[in-house]
């Protein structure tokens, strides 16, 4: 249900409605828009129903929520979410993340030095693999923790944001020690486990759509994390599975206006996965701005020959630079802005 303020209505008011409605062993999510607060009101449905929200002092009306989810519709929160990713790196409400770095951390001379380049192109959020979920039981499984102090020390260094994915929930403590931004794996999309361990921890979390998963089936799962208390949730589109195997995945540009519609958490596009092939990389980044998405990820290498995983669909260090130009020119015939390249001096 979402409780409906009068626009009179005073911080006494809703202190009073919130703790009555957690008393009845509800709880609630208050949202302040720029006209009127609402207050979410989360839990047992017969006892939403029976508790007597139209009384309280303050409230204007009470609707019910048509969405099964809840905290991420546009019903409960009508302006776009930002999220504080660290070092004075936001995305959403017209901020782009651009998240760029190999995909698995190697060492911390290539991380450095592909961190290094892709600043310099503009790139506002580092990222690098330490536990890589791989098909084979045989390939590299990552470094592991030595890889996130490794991601951490040149996040530092370059004051960029890092992401890297965590695939079990006895992972979150120690990734949330070293990295900014905690990634949910297209695999690992539906871990209902892991989506309630990462929503109680205080670092913004990019939920990777998983490759057999509907638009709901993602709303959903970002649920879980939102119902766990953390709300800066980030949707990323990655490919789905296709009968057509001539790219990695089918690439769901659409997605991003269809879930813009309907939720008000960022999204952003990762062409690297969901194409797998860099000569495409280009072309749909270009088409991710353009259909509105909060940001870009790609994955980028500057020997694909000698990496680790996913070598073969990644851009080298020049060829990201290009596509940052283009994405940069397309923003701002868009009205949005990417962060300008580091001139070199
Ligand atoms: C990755 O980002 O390196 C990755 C494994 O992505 P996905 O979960 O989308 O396959
Ligand atoms: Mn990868």
């Amino acid at each position: 249900m979402i409780i409906v303020l009068k626009p009179s209505a005073t911080e006494e008011q809703i202190d009073h409605i919130v703790e009555k409605v957690t008393d009845l062993g509800l709880r609630t999510d208050v949202s302040k828009g720029s006209a009127r607060t609402l207050i979410g009101v989360i839990g047992d449905e017969d006892k939403i129903r029976s508790a007597p929200l139209q009384a309280f002092p303050g409230v204007e009306k009470v609707m019910p929520i048509l969405k099964p989810y809840k905290l991420a519709s546009r019903e409960m929160q009508e302006e776009p979410s930002v999220v504080d990713l660290g070092h004075g790196v936001k995305v959403g409400g017209g901020n782009l993340m651009m998240i760029a770095g190999p995909c698995a951390i190697e060492s911390e001379e290539r991380l450095r030095s592909i961190g290094e380049s892709v600043k310099a192109s503009g790139a506002n959020v580092l990222r690098g693999g330490a536990y890589k979920p791989r098909t084979s039981p045989y390939s590299y499984q990552g470094m592991g923790e030595e890889g996130l102090k490794i991601l951490q020390s040149v996040g530092n260094d370059l004051g960029m944001p890092t992401i890297t994915e965590v695939m079990d929930p006895r992972q979150v403590h120690v990734v949330a020690e070293y990295a900014d931004v905690l990634q949910i794996g297209a695999r690992n999309m539906q871990n209902f486990n892991l989506l309630k361990e990462v929503g109680e921890s205080k670092h913004p979390v990019l939920l990777k759509r998983g490759m057999s998963a509907t638009v709901k089936d993602l709303l959903m799962s970002a649920e879980y994390v939102l119902a766990g208390g953390n709300k800066d949730v980030i949707l990323c589109e990655r490919g789905v599975c296709s009968f057509d195997k001539s790219t990695r995945n089918m690439l769901d540009l659409a997605m991003v206006p269809n879930v813009k519609e309907t939720c008000h958490l960022p999204v952003v596009v990762d062409p690297s996965h969901a194409t797998g092939r860099p000569e495409l990389i280009p072309s749909m980044s270009l088409a991710s701005v353009a259909a509105g998405a909060d940001g870009v990820h790609i994955e980028v290498h500057d020997c694909p020959e000698e990496a680790m995983s996913d070598g073969p669909q990644a851009l080298l260090p020049e060829q990201y630079a290009e596509v940052m130009e283009q994405m940069r020119k397309l923003a701002e015939v868009l009205g949005r802005s990417i962060p300008e390249p580091l001139v070199a001096v």
